[in-house]
Order: structure tokens, then C-alpha cells, then sequence
């Protein structure tokens, strides 16, 4: 029988189930929520509670959103012809700094065999809808530069293929293994401009 409540049981349970969080990570995390006088756990609670009950996937391009629809695509100023495609809501954040002006589609993930996340995993289904309906002159494939991401992107061109006929890949001014998320602007601004057929 464990001589630990099972309150701290279950919160490092609950830690443990978050990735890269191993068994000492979850315990080292609750015992400084419980010691520490800064981390406030009330606050923690909120917040978690909040991520999942009020936000929701914006209906068009699933960045998360508080609407149905994002201000991205709801903002009439936005090129809805090109649609720039990204893993996670930061690359948006990161693309909006590098003045995009088209729109964009969140995967929420590449394609990762080893980690669970095949097709049906990410948001692809509704990329290719999207694009089914028609309007769409380019999707630029902004997946990172690593193994995952450019799998990703040649299964991407595949589906596209007959529905979209300019898929594009940003340009190799990413080095391979870059984050999209921490690249500068300078970096993404010409990695969108020297983007090619993919
Ligand atoms: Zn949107």
C-alpha cells in the first residue's frame, strides 16, 4: 500500500500521462506545485479547465480559436486562394509575423508512425475538403524540415494531387531539423518567397 494520499497519487498520474513527462518528472512537478509558494494550483486547475471547455478549432482552418470561425478567416482582407499549411497553432503566430497574407490550415501534428499519429490522426480530412470546394490556387506545405514533416508533405502533394494544381514546399532556407515555430522572420519570409513545386 502506498503511503502517499491519493490525491498526490493522481495528480502524478495525470502529470504522467503529458508527453515527455516520465514517472520522477510527474513526481518532482506535484511536490512543487504543493511546496511552492509562486506555482498556484488553483490557477493551474483554471486554466486546463478553460483549454478544453472554452476554446474551440476554428471551422475553416482549425487553429484554435474562441469563435466558430478564427479572425484569420473570418478578416476579408485575406487571400483565401492560397492556403499556407502548418503542424501546430505557433507556426500560425510565427507565419503572421513574417507578413503572410493568405490563410492557413492547422494539422494539429505530422504523420509519426511510431508516435500513434497516422492520417486519420491529423486534420488532413478536412484540408481536402476544403479544398474539394474549390477556390484554392496553392497550398504551400509548411510542415518543419525534418523526417516527420517531409512525409508528411509528400503525402499531402499525393492526396492533392487532381484537386489542387500548384502544391508548393517553402524553400531549403530552413536548415533541416529547424522548427518552424522559433525560426526569424527573415528566415520564413524568404522561405515563403523561395517556395517550389512539391
Ligand atoms: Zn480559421
Amino acid at each position: 500500500m502506498s503511503l502517499l494520499p491519493p490525491q498526490i497519487q493522481q495528480t502524478i498520474e495525470e502529470f504522467s500521462k503529458l508527453p515527455g513527462i516520465g514517472p520522477k518528472s510527474a513526481e518532482r512537478l506535484t511536490f512543487h506545485l504543493l511546496r511552492s509558494s509562486k506555482a498556484s494550483p488553483e490557477g493551474l486547475g483554471r486554466s486546463l479547465v478553460q483549454l478544453k471547455t472554452e476554446l474551440k478549432y476554428c471551422s475553416d482552418c482549425e487553429m484554435v480559436t474562441l469563435q466558430d470561425k478564427c479572425p484569420i478567416c473570418t478578416d476579408s482582407s485575406r487571400d483565401r486562394s492560397t492556403i499556407l499549411v502548418v503542424e501546430d497553432p505557433l507556426d500560425v503566430i510565427a507565419f503572421e509575423r513574417a507578413s503572410y497574407k493568405g490563410v492557413y490550415h492547422v494539422l494539429h501534428g505530422v504523420l509519426s508512425p511510431i508516435d500513434g499519429m497516422g492520417p486519420q490522426q491529423l486534420k488532413l480530412a478536412e484540408l481536402l475538403q476544403r479544398c474539394r470546394a474549390g477556390g484554392v490556387d496553392e497550398v504551400i506545405v509548411a510542415t518543419n524540415p525534418d523526417i516527420e514533416g517531409e512525409a508528411t508533405a509528400t503525402y499531402i502533394r499525393q492526396q492533392l494531387e487532381g484537386i489542387v494544381f500548384k502544391v508548393t514546399r517553402l524553400a531549403h532556407g530552413l536548415p533541416m531539423g529547424a522548427d518552424i515555430e522559433f525560426a526569424d522572420q527573415v528566415t520564413l519570409k524568404e522561405s515563403l518567397a523561395g517556395r517550389r513545386s512539391l
